[in-house]
């Protein structure tokens, strides 16, 4: 993976238009805080995307009949050389037996999914020196993706 200096504002924003079309269908609200005032991370915007745009379609998938994805850029609560994206959604949530799994290659619990977009995303970040966390109950999940600045490496 080639990883440049990247805004992580930047990434969000070019995937924004495509998760509020699909939240028009499902009667979902996105909310997004970007925080401009982020160090450039090192990366790869292309994956990124992959990424962002996989978690945002899962959790509108769990928002059947409507909700709010909140999508947050935030400076990480513990390490200073760190960012940390969240993705929050009011959806079904997953069950904690599911919850051990959902990053499993062709682990999915829709009849039209191929269990992909999570190992994929797991994998990605993990190449890119980051990681992704997930965590719900009963009121929706977040997942958490935290990345390194680029100056941290340089
Ligand atoms: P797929 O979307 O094709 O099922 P994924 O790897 O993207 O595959 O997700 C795996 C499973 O994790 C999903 O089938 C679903 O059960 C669960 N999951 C992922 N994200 C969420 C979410 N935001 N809310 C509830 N369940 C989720
Ligand atoms: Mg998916």
């Amino acid at each position: 993976i080639k990883r440049v200096p990247l805004r992580i504002g930047q990434v969000l924003q070019e995937i924004l238009p495509m998760i509020r079309n699909e939240a028009l269908m499902y009667n979902v609200t996105v909310l997004y805080y970007p925080k401009p005032e982020l160090l450039p991370i090192l990366a790869d915007k292309e994956l990124l995307k992959q990424v962002f745009l996989n978690l945002g379609k899962n959790a509108i998938e769990a928002m059947v009949g409507g909700g709010t994805l909140i999508i947050r850029e935030c400076s990480h609560p513990d390490e200073p050389n760190k960012i940390a994206v969240e993705i929050c959604d009011t959806g079904t949530g997953i069950e904690a037996d599911v919850l051990e799994k959902v990053f499993d290659p062709f682990f999915t619990t829709k009849s039209q999914g191929t269990g992909l977009g999570l190992s994929v995303c797991q994998r990605i970040v993990h190449d890119l020196g980051g990681s992704i966390e997930v965590s719900s109950d009963v009121e929706g999940t977040q997942f958490t993706v935290c990345l390194s600045y680029a100056s941290g490496e340089l």
